[in-house]
């Protein structure tokens, strides 16, 4: 299987990838290859029913129940698919976890895979090509913008995406959270950090 379609710009199309998608979407309708109402269904999905807080309550059920952190480093899927967190481009899932020893961070180097089921639509700057080329060449470099600094004497490790896999970061727990309920925790747990380009919040005091 290919990775995701690629930009081919086409002279007959605008410039704008906003133009570009509505010139398609007329086409497309026009000729009765798609339903609108079906397309603004699937939007309406990945806009408000899917999105980071799916990861955040794997990150912080993680963090809370050993068992279960244990079998999502092993084997996720059957794990994932009863939580309701499977369907396209999140069906073979690897989550890899944040330690003292080692930070994780994602990209996809060829264009844009992604775990939609966990994180919902990929953030513009994870599919631009400054991103995808730099986080490899310079992690480090890459993650100081993000305002990560990772220290010398940790590991950095970059888990390049592919068609067929893709990756979840689990945060470091913060410290000064012990007393907290899974659903304060979750709270802590944003889409960059499940990306490795942000830290797990510090909790308010
Ligand atoms: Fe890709």
């Amino acid at each position: 299987m290919p990775h995701d379609t690629h930009d081919h710009p086409h002279a007959l199309l605008p410039p704008d990838p906003a133009l570009r998608v509505r010139a398609l979407e007329t086409i497309l309708t026009e000729k009765g290859l798609i339903d609108p109402a079906a397309l603004d269904e699937i939007i309406d999905t990945y806009e408000h029913k899917i999105g980071p807080q799916n990861g955040a309550k794997v990150v912080a059920k993680m963090w809370t129940d050993p068992a279960f952190r244990e079998a999502m480093l092993t084997d996720p899927m059957p794990l994932l698919d009863e939580m309701g967190f499977y369907g396209r481009q999140g069906e073979h899932m690897v989550i890899v976890e944040n330690t003292p020893q080692v930070h994780n961070v994602v990209v996809c180097t060829l264009c844009s895979c992604y775990p939609w089921p966990l994180l919902g639509i990929p953030p513009g700057w994870y599919k631009s090509d400054a991103y995808r080329a730099r986080v490899v060449r310079e992690p480090r470099a890459v993650l100081a913008e993000f305002g990560v600094t990772v220290p010398a004497d940790k590991k950095v490790r970059v888990w390049d995406s592919t068609a067929e896999i893709r990756y979840l970061v689990v945060p470091e727990r913060p410290a000064g959270t012990e007393g907290m309920t899974v659903a304060e925790l979750e709270k802590l747990v944003s889409r960059n950090s499940m990306i490795g380009t942000a830290l797990a919040t510090e909790p308010t005091t």
